[in-house]
């Protein structure tokens, strides 16, 4: 198998219909980054800076983030590289942060709220950021986005740090694409003033889907209680890249569905052109693209999506059709 899909690396990523698939990585530390080059793949669409402050036993100077962000900018070449903002607190606790005590951490101080209420800390961030990108291209993402205007002042910092660099004679990026996750629901009813303001957006099932179904992540006894193939799941899944497409903006999807082959498959259904996912999933998920027909899956998925609650299951039908292709 592994043979098989190192085979696969250099193969341009297009379904059998001639659809061209962006397929990247998620990563978040320097360990991940050979694996750009050994998939094969199309960037970095997630990368977590979060990690280097999980691992450390003190906050990372801003020189180490600066070192960071330019070895992983170094590692991905001419490859995009999309950085998402720090998502700490809540359950991704800082151990020598102050702690603050959460009964739901989930729906608590974290990511962009932490950012938003502790300016300091971000905008140190997006400094390095910036700095990294000095002279190339820079992507930007910020989690937990649940407003519109908690994006207009994440990306007020962005402006501002950008004036600073500039009066200061640093290098700036040659072009800065903004943009957010989605994984908020509140977010998808604000989601035609958001696509006026962002350069892309990328969904994180994971936390979206958590929020939708109330059911913790963490929590085996519920968190497969959903199934990520039913309806109301596809049908926000399909009302996002629709939306996005018509703003003419980028929707990619960097959560776990992706990294499933049979996810990845309805996700393409759907039209998402551009998916982010784990290295390990890389091969098989390329395979399957390289092997599908997307026109006919989309032609077996959207009527589903419309049929009556409880009278097919979608997950069964996809399946079939995906044995059958
Ligand atoms: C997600 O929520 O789907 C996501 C990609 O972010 P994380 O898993 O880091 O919360
Ligand atoms: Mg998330």
């Amino acid at each position: 198998r592994q043979a098989q899909y190192a085979a696969l690396r250099d193969k341009p990523c297009v379904t059998k219909d001639g659809q061209p698939v962006e397929l990247m990585i998620n990563a978040g530390l320097v360990i991940d980054l050979p694996h750009i080059d050994d998939t094969g793949s199309a960037g970095i669409g997630l990368f977590r800076t979060e990690l280097q402050f999980m691992v450390g036993q003190s906050l990372p100077r801003s020189s180490d983030q600066l070192a960071l962000y330019r070895t992983v900018l170094d590692a991905a070449g001419s490859k995009p590289v999309t950085f998402r903002t720090l998502d700490i607190g809540g359950d991704k606790a800082l151990p020598y942060m102050e702690t603050v005590v959460e009964e739901n951490p989930a729906l608590g101080w974290r990511a962009i709220r932490l950012g938003l209420d502790r300016p300091g800390l971000l905008r140190g961030q997006i400094r390095a950021l910036l700095r990294a990108g000095g002279g190339r291209a820079l992507k930007i993402m910020f989690p937990m986005i649940s407003e519109v205007a908690e994006f207009d002042q994440a990306k007020a910092i962005v402006e501002r740090e950008l004036t600073y660099l500039r009066q200061h004679g640093h290098a700036l990026p040659e072009r800065i694409d903004v943009g957010t996750m989605v994984e908020v629901p509140a977010l998808l009813y604000q989601f035609d003033e958001l696509l006026k303001k962002v350069d892309f957006v990328s969904v994180g099932s994971n936390d979206l889907f958590q929020f939708m179904f109330a059911v913790d992540r963490g929590n085996p006894k519920v968190s497969e209680r959903f199934d990520t193939m039913s309806a109301p799941i596809l049908r926000a899944l399909r009302d996002i890249v629709r939306k996005a497409q018509e703003a003419k903006k980028t929707a990619s999807l960097c959560g776990e569905m992706a990294s499933k082959p049979l996810g990845a498959l309805a996700l393409i259904a759907l039209g998402y052109r551009s998916l982010s996912l784990s290295a390990t999933a890389h091969g098989p998920v390329k395979a399957m693209i390289l092997d599908l027909d997307a026109k006919k899956a989309e032609a077996v998925i959207m009527p589903l999506l419309d049929a009556p609650a409880g009278s097919v299951s979608i997950r069964q039908k996809l399946t079939e059709f995906a044995e059958a292709e």
